[in-house]
């Protein structure tokens, strides 16, 4: 499928720069900041790392960024390993930035021995003043004039904890008047007295992003280092120390980051959606997380394959979930066992079938001729769902009503008798009639109707728990809404039906194991489940709902 497909832009430097030598192979890396779990953003991310390494026989590195003492967490670290493998990658090298922080240090220290890097005792206010604007220069203070050696000595003093937080930075020595603003001597190193998750308190000052990332980059040996739009202004910086400490050259590319409707993309709103519980935990159902979508039953081929066709672009731009969802459908409908289980129950009374059951073959999936059958049991009282009868049903109503007929899938035709309905007028329970001769599979009936419901059978159902889930927003573009994006949050994205009956098959399947519900969608079981109660989550409708509101608008 991929000889086909033209290349993206990223492909066709590889391309080029594997033709005419510029490397041998190429290394590539996947750099989360371990501040959050993974969400689908980040998988564009993932594969398109992960991909172009292994299309083109290079190897990608899983490097932790995790320069950042304050916010940054083991937990992430482990959720994320976790998320990547799953997603169906292997990294060549678990790597973290701050196994750099030494080697990082020794690289300041020779900017500063090159005249190039300066201890500056302003205060973030002052600095900010002193940037200038993108039209007017900026100026440079008396610090920048600090000899060499006194700047060797205050940033040495700086690394021994001589110094409050915020009192002093290790700025660049670049172009005050660069129209680029993050050139005016940007900031290298800034003191923080925090206990880092894998350093301890081994370290009181911590390199900025612009300090740690290309240098990573660089000391291992990375030929591509991809990143979102939002950096092609931190490039020169990013080229400017790579020169400067005469070090591999490492060379960035910045495709566009994936949004998408009715969803948010930045950890640090997911993690309040998890605190201020909107949601139940960053793996719940409905998060744009990997870890949500997989609890949600997403398979990982349906992300890789969406990732995929929404290909790499050079411009941001809005992309439709419903596409992943289509991906998610598509890939389900080839792998998952179809099953019956009834939402919302009515009894049905087949009152000419004899006591006792029997059980009727029926297809795990149409779609695969290997996936089997399975017996399904089949007995006198059995229960149907409650929107498939109607007493007075309007015209081309093709599912039960009094004296219709309707096919039970995978078993007998049958004809409504009569209604039962209860002191208030409920109705409690349908009389039924079936054809012996009309059992799918040997049908000699000779009788044709329009339609076909599911079914369980009242002695043999297993209670279940169903979740619904829908948008976690009611607005397209969320993350460019007016307001707090908490504003736009669906206060119906979730549904519980307590009491759904399952046919008994869903007892023995395992928790890997995809299901259509026939006619309800595509479900899972929840990690939720005990072995007096399963739980399923619904992981797509049969058709886009969405679409059709859409159309009707
Ligand atoms: P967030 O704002 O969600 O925290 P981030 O970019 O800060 O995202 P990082 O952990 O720094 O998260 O990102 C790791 C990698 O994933 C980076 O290379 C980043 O560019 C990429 N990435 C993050 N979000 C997206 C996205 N929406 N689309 C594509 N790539 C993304
Ligand atoms: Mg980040």
């Amino acid at each position: 499928m991929s000889e086909e497909k033209s290349l993206n832009f990223i492909e066709e430097i590889v391309e080029e720069d594997l033709k005419n030598g510029k490397y041998k192979s190429i290394v590539t890396r996947f750099p989360p900041e371990p501040n959050g779990y993974l969400h689908i953003g980040h998988a564009k991310s993932i594969c398109l790392n992960f991909g172009l390494a292994k299309k083109y026989g290079g190897k990608t590195n899983l490097r932790f960024d995790d320069t950042n003492p304050v916010t940054e967490e083991t937990e992430y670290v482990e959720s994320i390993k976790d998320d990547v493998r799953w997603l169906g990658f292997e990294w060549a090298n678990e790597f973290y930035a701050s196994d750099y922080f030494e080697q990082l240090y020794a690289f300041a220290v020779t900017l500063i021995k090159k005249g190039l890097a300066y201890v500056d005792d302003s205060t973030s206010e002052e600095i900010a003043e002193q940037k200038g604007t993108p039209t007017v220069p900026g100026t440079r203070n008396r610090y920048a004039d600090r000899s060499i050696e006194d700047n060797l000595q205050l940033f040495a003093d700086m690394r021994a904890g001589k110094y409050a937080d915020g009192s002093k930075v290790l700025r660049a020595r670049i172009d005050m008047a660069s129209p680029n603003m993050l050139l005016r001597d940007p900031i290298l190193y800034r003191i923080k007295h925090a206990h880092h998750h894998r350093t301890g308190d081994n370290w009181c000052i911590y390199p900025m992003y612009d300090f740690a990332h290309g240098q990573s980059d660089s000391i291992e040996n990375i030929t591509h280092s991809i990143c979102t739009l939002e950096f092609i202004p931190h490039r020169d910086l990013y080229d400017w120390c790579i020169e400067k400490l005469e070090i591999f050259p490492s060379h960035q590319y910045e495709f566009a980051r994936l949004n998408m409707t009715y969803t948010i993309m930045s950890k640090r709103k997911l993690l309040q959606l998890v605190n201020e519980g909107h949601v139940n935990g960053w793996d719940d159902p409905r998060m744009s997380t990997i870890s949500g979508m997989r609890r949600r039953g997403y398979p990982a081929e349906a992300i890789r394959e969406f990732c995929d066709r929404i290909g790499v672009a050079k411009r941001e731009n809005l992309i439709d979930v419903g596409l992943l969802e289509f991906c998610v459908r598509e890939h389900l409908n080839k792998i998952a066992l179809r099953r019956m289980v009834v939402f919302d129950p009515l009894k049905l009374v087949i009152t000419n079938y004899p006591e006792g059951e029997e059980y009727l073959q029926s297809e795990n999936n149409p779609e695969d001729p290997n996936a089997g059958h399975r017996d399904v049991p089949f007995s006198r009282e059995l229960y149907i769902e409650r929107e498939d009868f109607m007493e007075n049903p309007p015209k081309k109503y093709f599912r039960l009503a009094p004296g219709q007929m309707v096919r039970l899938k995978s078993a007998y035709i049958i004809r409504c008798e009569e209604v039962v309905k209860d002191a208030a007028g409920n109705i409690t329970e349908v009389k039924c009639t079936y054809i012996p001769e009309s059992k799918s599979g040997s049908d000699t009936s000779g009788i044709n109707v329009k339609g076909t419901l599911h079914w369980v059978s009242v002695q043999h159902a297993v209670t279940a728990e169903v979740r619904l889930y829908d948008r976690l927003f009611k607005v397209e573009d969320v993350a460019n809404a007016e307001g707090d994006f908490k504003d736009h949050i669906n206060e119906d994205s979730l549904t519980v039906l307590a009491n759904a009956y399952a046919e008994p098959a869903l007892l023995n399947d395992t928790p890997d194991d995809r299901y259509q519900f026939i006619r309800k969608g595509y479900f899972c079981l929840d990690k939720d489940s005990s072995a007096d109660k399963l739980v399923f989550n619904r992981t797509v409708t049969l058709k886009d709902g969405w679409a059709k509101e859409a159309k009707k608008a």
